[in-house]
């Protein structure tokens, strides 16, 4: 479903991603993990080009971008952009829109479907999520928790191949973060293809297929959640997640 190769990114001279090599399979979940300021997000970010990487190509699909001294053409950014669904830390919701309304504004003006169907697709997502009550709320009278639910929503509107998730939970109250993993958990089950930045170990243990540690711009080790995290032959695993028990 994805291939990455020979990935590189740098701001001005500072090189954040170096020879950024991995793979997703359809249905899989891939967890990244490391340290702050390891590159994750800017990962994450590469794979629907909200960062330009300096070097290297991505694969989505049937799609291959690669990177060079010219930026790549609008047409390939929005065909690659249409593979994948992105949820952010802090939720980006449009304020002055209901929940139906936020979670049906983008396929309304992409995809010129009519706005009816897409009310009876969007409450079933809402369902799902457990936000079908809420639908005519704004978001600013939405706990974070509902909020980030609603926009998960949001984005599995546009129907993505690919889930991307940069720390879901981390602008949560700790008491929110269980219910808005959970609605990720029951993603995985359904055969969700995802890549999640996530500090969650004991959430990345239960859901993913795959494992990648990142530190200094390089992926250091990557493998089952089982080897990465109970079994990890490399040093700088061992003392991340020792540093984070
Ligand atoms: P992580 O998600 O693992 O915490 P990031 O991808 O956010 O790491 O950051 C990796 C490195 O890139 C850090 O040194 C960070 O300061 C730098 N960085 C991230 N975004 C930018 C940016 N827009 N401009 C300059 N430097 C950036």
């Amino acid at each position: 479903m994805i291939t990455v190769s020979n990935l590189n990114k740098k701001f001005d001279d500072l090189t954040v991603l170096e020879s950024i090599n991995f793979s997703v399979k359809k249905g899989e979940v891939v967890c990244l993990i490391g340290p702050s300021g390891s590159g994750k997000t800017t990962l994450l970010r590469c794979l629907n080009l909200l960062e330009i990487p300096n070097a290297g190509s991505i694969m989505i699909g049937d799609k291959t971008v690669s990177f060079g001294k010219k930026a790549p053409s609008k047409k390939d950014t929005r065909e690659l952009r249409n593979f994948s669904g992105m949820v952010f830390q802090g939720f980006h919701l449009f304020p002055h829109k209901t929940v139906i309304e936020n979670i049906i504004e983008a396929p309304l003006i992409v995809k010129k479907k009519k706005k009816e169907e897409l009310i009876r697709e969007g409450e079933a997502l809402l369902k799902k999520v457990g936000m079908f009550e809420h639908r005519d709320k704004y978001p600013d009278s939405l706990s974070g928790g509902q909020q980030q639910r609603t926009a998960i929503a949001r984005a599995l509107m546009m129907k993505p191949e690919v889930m991307l998730f940069d720390e879901p939970t981390s602008a949560l109250d700790p008491q929110l973060v269980g219910e808005v993993l959970r609605v990720i958990e029951d993603l995985a089950k359904e055969g969700q293809t995802m890549v999640i930045v996530t500090h969650e170990m004991s959430f990345a243990r239960r859901i993913a297929d795959k494992v990648l540690f990142m530190d200094g711009g390089y992926i250091v080790e990557e493998g089952s959640a089982k080897q990465v995290l109970e079994q990890p032959s490399e040093e700088q695993t061992k003392k991340f997640l020792q540093m984070i028990e």
